[in-house]
């Protein structure tokens, strides 16, 4: 049994990471996707908790065809610390996929084999660039999975964003 992990903070979930995801599908047993930095939400970097998160994952890859657990990460606030206390929520796992640097060197140092997907269509598949087009009121939908622009509607999504990152003056 190969379990693969898969972190992110999906703020939103969208092409990019589903197409590495379809790709560890056709390696792996089974897929652990780590919801990272789950305490945030209501910010202009982070907009969406990380049930509303769990609830975009778990739509999109309905029809994966490889059995998959969505699970929430805290952060803590010791990067030494971090890989064990991944582990510590996830079901074991053989091989991380990451291109983030930050948490490829973690894993490298804590023993775990760490896999570098090939980026997929990066300037415009960025939780950034979406965040920036629903703010600029420029189309963001083809960049996501429609079940994402789904949940993205069915909470209010975009309205919540602009409202969040307007000042008070
Ligand atoms: P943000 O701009 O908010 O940081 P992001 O697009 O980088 O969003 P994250 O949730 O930070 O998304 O990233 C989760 C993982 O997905 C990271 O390992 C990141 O490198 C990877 N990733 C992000 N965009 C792509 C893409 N277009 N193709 C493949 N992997 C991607
Ligand atoms: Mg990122």
């Amino acid at each position: 049994m190969k379990r693969g992990f898969y972190i992110g903070r999906f703020q939103p979930y969208h092409n990019g990471h589903q197409s590495v995801l379809e790709r560890i599908a056709t390696e792996a047993d089974e897929i652990i996707i780590g919801v990272g930095s789950a305490q945030l939400s209501h910010t202009r970097d982070n907009p969406y908790t990380s049930g509303e998160r769990v609830l975009m994952i778990t739509r999109a890859l309905s029809t994966l065809g490889c059995p998959f657990y969505v699970i929430p990460i805290e952060d803590v606030q010791r990067n030494a610390l971090w890989a064990a206390h991944v582990r510590s929520m996830t079901p074991p796992f053989d091989c991380c996929y990451s291109s983030n640097p930050l948490v490829v060197r973690l894993f490298k140092e804590a023993g775990v084999e760490v896999q570098s997907p090939a980026m997929y269509e990066r300037e415009r598949h960025s939780g950034t660039e979406i965040r920036r087009r629903m703010l600029t009121s420029e189309p963001w939908e083809d960049l996501v999975p429609d079940a994402v622009t789904r949940v993205i509607r069915e909470i209010d999504g975009v309205e919540r964003l602009c409202q969040i990152a307007k000042d008070d003056q």
